[in-house]
């Protein structure tokens, strides 16, 4: 066993670091023991030192088992650079380069050997391996052995054969994302020996978080990115399509954008990114296959404009923001409407159960934006964490930036309205009454006539949207499903109708500050 000094020179001379980072020392020196460890941390939290530094310790070669092909070069590159003797095994490299790496493998060269995880199950491998003294068997972003996980790896299965085919070698399993129910799938699949379990917190406490109602997207998007000049952003958006739309309107406004995604060629994804990554462009308007091994510390702001998959991903994208520990804001932008957009998609899934964890996500992050109580705390919930505070001074609601008002005579006008027109219509429609719209539609139906016509005229669209995003979130209303998505009134209705409910909404307080353009 190495003497605490040595631990401490380690991370002095290899890594060059002055103190461990929050559990680090606690892990690295199980790893040490010969204990099999668990470790939840953040992205950013430094997992990779936690097995690197034993590897570094430790008599013969740690194999990290990791998916993340397109990242292994640099994580080896990197290794390298700190002296480790490191390589890596996929099918990216040529046969000649394996031949290479296994064969420093058997002469027992390398302190570090990262493959991804399809070589596991290979016989071939697995006999190489038996010829090799192994000191740690590592499982990078361990949750793609679970179902349960946002990434279920297939491939991850054949890991389960770990600990019975090397019951000598101690595991380090590692994931930046596990609810508490993921966790323990992991751990009974890996049949982890009386781990060291190790959660850090996921709180960011530099993060701010605020969902806005969507109403107009366009206008939104420009003010954020207009209250942030100069400053880098991510806004993310579903399809590929809203990605370049959203990146030419703000190109269009005289905003330094740039799109990303899957569709692009592989010289403009680089390109694009580089730019983001040396301040010549401001904002990345990208799909979710933006950010992965990104490692740009000052972003400021990462937008959500449409419904995220998951709070996983949510969590994972807002954290992208920050990374410096400087203020950053994350700001989601959500209308009931995002909801069956995103049922859509997920009705096209035919694996049963595959479906059905995507509904599950849905309904979480569908609720994470609909909630009056603190993001941060249903946030941290989520992963198993509990706020000491009951305000956490920094997200819409603890900030107080909504009040809740009382709209139960506005409610009574729409669902007259839609009562009235035979519930044959939707939101614009129905809107359009009690504004008292004068377009041709509506004046061709003869609404104009009905007794709600104009009766709400004050308040803003925008207003009426909400209420009557309100009505659907509270299961007053529903939207049929179809080309036209007209509205119909569910049984709570009629409690509205005759003043028995009343009906309130969160609203955001009026703001005070004043619009920016671009310069
Ligand atoms: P993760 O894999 O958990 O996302 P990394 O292992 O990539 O995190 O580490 C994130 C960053 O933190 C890296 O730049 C790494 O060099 C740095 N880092 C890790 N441990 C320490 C430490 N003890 N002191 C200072 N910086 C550290
Ligand atoms: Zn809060």
């Amino acid at each position: 066993m190495n003497s605490g000094s040595s631990l401490f020179d380690t991370l002095h001379s290899v890594f060059g670091f002055g103190e461990f980072r929050p559990n680090q020392e606690e892990i690295v020196r199980a790893i040490l023991e010969g204990r099999d460890v668990f470790a939840v941390m953040p992205t950013g939290g430094g997992k990779s030192l936690c097995y690197q530094l034993p590897a570094v310790m430790l008599e013969g070669t740690c194999m990290v088992v990791s998916p993340l092909i397109a990242l292994m070069k640099d994580q080896v590159d990197g290794a390298r650079a700190n002296g480790i003797r490191a390589a890596y095994l996929n099918s990216s490299l040529p046969p000649q380069e394996q031949s290479a790496v296994i064969a420093e493998l058997r002469s027992g060269a390398l302190d570090l050997l990262y493959v991804a995880p399809e070589r596991f199950s290979q016989e071939q491998f697995r006999g190489l391996l038996n010829g090799v003294k192994l000191s740690l068997a590592v499982i990078d972003e361990a949750h793609c052995i679970s179902e349960w996980g946002h990434d279920f790896r297939p491939d991850y299965l054949s890991l389960s054969a770990l600990v019975e085919l090397f019951p000598a070698v101690p595991v380090a399993a590692f994931t930046a994302t596990a609810t508490h129910r993921v966790q323990d799938d992991i751990l009974k699949r890996l049949s982890l020996r009386n781990p060291l379990v190790v959660r850090a917190s996921f709180n960011r406490p530099n993060l701010t978080y605020e969902v806005r109602f969507k109403d107009r997207p366009n206008e939104q998007l420009t003010d954020i990115v207009g209250e942030h000049p100069k400053q880098a952003g991510i806004i993310y958006r579903t399809s590929r399509k809203s990605v370049n739309d959203t990146a030419a309107m703000l190109q269009s406004r005289g905003f330094r954008a740039l799109p990303y995604h899957a569709g692009l060629t592989d010289e403009e994804r680089k390109h694009n990114q580089e730019a983001f990554i040396r301040d010549e462009a401001d904002v990345i308007v990208a799909t979710i296959a933006f950010g992965m091994g990104i490692d740009k510390s000052n972003i400021r702001y990462v937008v959500h404009a449409d419904l995220p998959r998951s709070l996983e991903n949510y969590y994972q994208e807002t954290g992208r923001a920050g990374r410096d520990g400087e203020p950053s804001e994350c700001i989601m932008l959500f209308s009931q409407g995002d909801i069956p957009k995103v049922r859509f998609f997920i009705d096209t899934i035919i694996d049963e159960g595959e479906r059905q964890r995507a509904l599950d996500a849905l309904s979480r992050v569908a609720s994470f934006a609909s909630t009056t109580v603190c993001r941060r705390r249903t946030l941290l919930e989520y992963f198993g964490e509990t706020l000491p505070d009951e305000n956490c001074g920094s997200c819409d609601v603890c900030l107080g930036k909504r009040e809740t008002v009382d709209c139960s005579t506005e409610a009574q006008m729409l669902l007259s309205a839609i009562a009235r027109t035979d519930q044959r219509f939707g939101a614009t429609h129905i809107i359009d009454i009690v504004t008292g719209s004068r377009n041709r539609k509506l004046l061709e139906s003869g609404h104009d006539q009905i007794k709600t016509y104009g009766v709400g005229k004050g308040k803003s669209k925008t207003f009426w949207r909400q209420v009557v995003d309100e009505l659907l979130a509270q299961k007053i209303i529903a939207k049929a499903e179809g080309l036209y998505p007209t509205l119909y009134l569910l049984p709570r209705a009629l409690e509205v109708l005759k003043g028995e409910t009343s009906v309130t909404m969160l609203r955001l307080k009026e703001r005070t500050g004043k619009k920016n353009a671009p310069a």
